[in-house]
């Protein structure tokens, strides 16, 4: 598989961790820092080791607890005090080994460290490959707002590892396939029809399916680097996503979803939107709705918590002027930005999903 180039770094695909050795001596750096998570530090960690037994004396490893409750400043100030105490100079290298917590919290405490350091990307999991790791966002939460502190600054290099998936949960591989099927239904109709046919049985996907995915995205954010205009075509399916995800999180019951999930309900929300105000034809809203039926567990929402649905739609960031703007499908393979839909559209879509 070819490697792809992003904005002015490599996304590597083939013989990863030696491409990674390579750039650590090539790069001539004084020290180097591995970030993980308690995962990613059991399962991780010992293959990339094996690739630095003759480099044992020129690195730390800097682990934090896993999950999006480390995602914050306390857990960076943690990462920025062991740099210092490990003595990183500003010719240190920052290795982030893990999913998209780790891979947006180790590059932001990278890009403000020392005015910055050079940081690549090794994601973990699907989510983290096929999205996460491209694009140059880096970030934390802060005051409970998820990446409201953050820095656009791309990495050095992205490595996509496949090995790493054979000990991801399969939830985890089910949140990460939904960015993929998203990427299909913006752009290629192609792939969404070879993710429907091929998809995942009980494992990860095929790597070449990755790679079209990490293909797609990248296409999009080296179009529009800082987000101005074109890469709104990613968010389909996160208008009503995020509401749904932030719910579950607000919500006390115990069902908390994944990000993957919530954006596969999102799609279906959309994808109805996109048949009532952008084109898209009733077959291939049915088929949507099929395929994401199938592969995700149904989410109980019902009429009470559209009013709280809606109002966490109309706060999210990427919104202006207080209107709830869509990305919207025009057919499968094609999508269009900036549809703005009334809050009686948004509960009838989430009816639609219900039902
Ligand atoms: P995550 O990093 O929390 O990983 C999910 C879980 O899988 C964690 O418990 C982790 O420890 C575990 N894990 C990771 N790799 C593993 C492996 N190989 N084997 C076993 N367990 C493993 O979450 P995520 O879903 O990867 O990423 C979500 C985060 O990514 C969010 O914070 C989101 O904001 C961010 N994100 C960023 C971008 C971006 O453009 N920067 C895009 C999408 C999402
Ligand atoms: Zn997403």
């Amino acid at each position: 598989m070819d490697t792809i180039k992003s904005i002015d770094y490599p996304v590597f695909f083939n013989d990863t961790l030696t491409q990674l050795v390579n750039l650590i001596e090539k790069g001539n750096y004084s020290r180097f820092f591995i970030l993980t998570d308690e995962h990613t530090g059991e399962h991780c960690l010992p293959l990339l080791q094996s690739h630095l037994e003759h480099l044992n004396d020129k690195y730390d490893v800097i682990e934090v607890s896993a999950g999006e409750e480390s995602k914050n400043i306390d857990f960076c100030s943690g990462i920025w005090k062991m740099l210092i105490d490990f003595g990183a100079d500003r010719h240190s290298l920052m290795i982030n080994l893990g999913g998209g917590v780790i891979g947006d919290m180790g590059g932001f405490a990278a890009s403000t460290y020392k005015r910055g350091i050079d940081f690549v990307q090794v994601p973990t999991t699907l989510l983290s490959q096929v999205d996460a790791s491209v694009g140059g966002k880096t970030g934390i939460d802060f005051d409970n707002l998820k990446n409201i502190i953050g820095t656009f600054t791309q990495p050095k290099a992205v490595f996509i590892e496949p090995t790493f998936l054979q000990t991801l949960p399969q939830r985890q591989i089910l949140s990460g396939y939904a960015e993929m099927l998203k990427h299909g239904l913006i752009q290629d109709a192609v792939y969404w029809n070879q993710l429907k046919e091929q998809g995942i049985s009980n494992g990860a996907p095929a790597p070449e399916l990755i790679h079209r995915s990490v293909a797609i995205k990248n296409n999009v954010v080296v179009n529009d680097p800082f987000e101005k205009g074109f890469r709104k075509c990613l968010n389909f399916g996160h208008t009503v996503g995020h509401a749904v995800e932030t719910y579950s999180l607000q919500n006390d019951d115990g069902k908390h979803i994944t990000h993957g999930e919530a954006v596969a309900i999102g799609m279906i929300c959309e994808a109805w939107l996109s048949h009532k105000k952008a084109g898209l034809s009733a077959e291939e809203l049915s088929e949507i709705a099929t395929v994401l039926n199938n592969l995700y567990p149904k989410y109980d929402l019902d009429e009470s918590c559209y009013t709280l649905l809606h109002s966490l739609m109309k706060t999210d960031k990427k919104n202006q002027n207080g209107f709830v703007n869509c990305t919207l499908l025009n057919k499968i393979g094609e999508c269009s930005i900036d549809h703005i839909c009334t809050e009686e559209e948004l509960c009838d879509s989430l009816r639609y999903y219900a039902t």
